[in-house]
C-alpha cells in the first residue's frame, strides 16, 4: 500500500476518535455548563469530583449518564497522576477552586492549597506524563483587586485584595511559567464574575434572586446585604464556557480577559431582581440605615457583617482581545441574566418548596 494512503487512513481514524476532556470542578457552576458545551462539540467527558459524605451531583444530574465520573482531588498529586495516566485526555480544564472570596479569609490555607497547589499539581503531571495535553486555568478578575486602571485588560498589573485573589495569582503565573519553561499549551482565562441559576446561594447574585423569590412567595420577610454601591462586571456562565474552549483551539496558547465590559452595582442588581418578580422596590434612608421597601414593608437591609475586610475597587473588563482573536463576546445582557435567575428561583420554590439546604447557612457569611 502506498505510504500516502496509509497516512490518510490514520488521519481518518484519528479524526473519527472523539477528543477527550478532563474537567476538574465538574460539580460546580462552570463545570456543568462546560460539560454540556463540550458534549455538544462531540467530546468524551471525564469529570473529576471530590469524595464527599453526600451526593453533590445536583448541578449535573441530567448529564450523569453522558459523562464519566472520576474521583480525585487537585490537592492530591497522586490522584491527578493516576487520572491523567488512565484517561490520557487531550484537554484539561482546571475549574476546581475554593471560589468564595469571603471564605478565603476564614480558610486561607486550604484556599491556597486548592487554588495554588492544585494547578501546579496538574501542570507538573502534564509535564511528566504527556506534555502535549492542553491546559486551561480558571483565573479571575479578583487578581486585579485594587485595580491599577479601568477597564482591566491582559496587561493590567495585579493587586489582589483577598487570600482568594492571592492564591489565584499563583495559579495564573505558574500556568504562564510552565508555558514559557516547558512549552506547554497552557492558557489562563481571566474571567470576570459570571452567574446563572446554578450559582451557589452564598454568592450575591444568587442570594438576591433566591431571597426575592422567597419574599415573593412569602417564605421570608427581608434579607441583608453589605455595600450597596459595590460594582461588578456580571455575565452569564453559559456564555463564558465557550471562551474557555476557544482558548484551547487557537494556534498558540495565550491568556485572555473575559467579561461583558459593563458594570452594575449591587443596588441595581436588587432593583432589577425585584422588577423581574414584578415587585416595585423603593429605597429609603442613607448609609447603614438605608432600607428597601415593598408595599411599605422592609425587604432589604444593610448590615456591616456583609462588608469585606478589604474591598476590590472598580472591576470592569476590557474583553477586546477575546473579541478580536477568539471572536468571542458576551451574548446575555445583565437584565436577561437577572430575569433568568429570579424566574428560575421562583419556579423551583413553587415546584419543590423550601429545601433543607435553603434554610441552613443562609444568614451567615454572605458578602459580595
Ligand atoms: P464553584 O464554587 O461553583 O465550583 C468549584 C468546583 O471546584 C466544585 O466542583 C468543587 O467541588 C470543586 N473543588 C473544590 N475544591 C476541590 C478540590 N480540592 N479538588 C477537586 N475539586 C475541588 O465555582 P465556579 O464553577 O463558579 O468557578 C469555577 C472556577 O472558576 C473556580 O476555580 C473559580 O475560582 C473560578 N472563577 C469563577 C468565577 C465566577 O464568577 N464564577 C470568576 C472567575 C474565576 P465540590 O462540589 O466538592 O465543592
Amino acid at each position: 500500500m502506498a505510504k500516502g494512503n496509509s497516512l490518510e487512513k490514520i488521519a481518518l481514524i484519528t479524526d473519527s476518535i472523539e477528543p477527550k476532556a478532563l474537567i476538574t470542578g465538574l460539580t460546580g457552576q462552570d463545570g456543568s455548563y462546560l460539560a454540556e458545551f463540550l458534549l455538544d462539540k462531540g467530546y468524551e467527558i471525564y469529570g473529576m469530583h471530590r469524595r464527599t459524605s453526600m451526593d453533590v451531583f445536583d448541578r449535573i444530574g441530567y448529564l450523569r449518564k453522558k459523562i464519566n465520573l472520576v474521583e480525585g482531588d487537585v490537592t492530591d498529586m497522586g490522584s491527578i497522576v493516576r487520572i491523567i495516566k488512565e484517561i490520557q485526555p487531550n484537554e484539561i480544564y482546571n475549574l476546581a477552586g475554593q471560589s468564595y472570596v469571603p471564605d478565603s479569609w476564614t480558610q486561607p490555607i486550604s484556599t491556597m492549597e486548592i487554588n495554588s497547589r492544585g494547578p501546579l499539581n496538574i501542570l507538573e503531571a502534564i509535564r511528566l506524563i504527556n506534555p502535549s495535553i492542553k491546559f486551561y486555568q480558571a483565573s479571575t478578575s479578583e487578581m486585579f483587586g485594587k485595580a491599577q486602571e479601568i477597564p482591566q485588560n491582559e496587561g493590567t498589573p495585579f493587586h489582589p485584595r483577598s487570600p482568594y485573589g492571592v492564591s489565584k495569582v499563583f495559579g495564573h503565573y505558574i500556568t504562564q511559567n510552565y508555558r514559557e519553561s516547558y512549552n506547554l499549551f497552557a492558557c489562563s482565562g481571566i474571567l470576570f464574575n459570571h452567574e446563572s441559576p446554578k450559582r451557589g446561594k452564598q454568592f450575591i447574585t444568587r442570594k438576591v434572586s433566591h431571597s426575592v423569590a422567597k419574599i415573593k412567595l412569602d417564605y421570608q420577610d427581608y434579607f441583608e446585604v453589605g455595600n450597596l454601591d459595590s460594582k461588578r462586571d456580571w455575565g452569564y456562565a453559559g456564555d463564558y464556557v465557550e471562551a474557555m474552549w476557544l482558548m484551547l483551539q487557537q494556534d498558540k496558547p495565550q491568556d485572555y480577559v473575559i467579561g461583558t465590559g459593563k458594570t452594575h452595582s449591587v443596588r441595581e442588581l436588587i432593583e432589577e431582581s425585584f422588577k423581574s418578580a414584578e415587585m416595585a422596590l423603593r429605597w429609603k434612608g442613607k448609609g447603614m440605615e438605608e432600607v428597601g421597601e415593598y408595599n411599605n414593608k422592609v425587604v432589604v437591609k444593610v448590615s456591616p457583617k456583609f462588608y469585606r475586610p478589604a474591598e476590590v475597587d472598580f472591576l470592569m473588563s476590557d474583553p477586546s482581545k477575546a473579541k478580536k482573536e477568539l471572536g468571542w463576546q458576551a451574548k446575555t445582557s445583565f437584565k436577561e441574566l437577572v430575569k433568568m435567575m429570579v424566574e428560575s428561583d421562583i419556579n423551583q420554590l413553587k415546584e419543590h418548596g423550601l429545601m433543607e439546604s435553603d434554610k441552613s447557612k443562609l444568614d451567615i457569611n454572605q458578602r459580595v
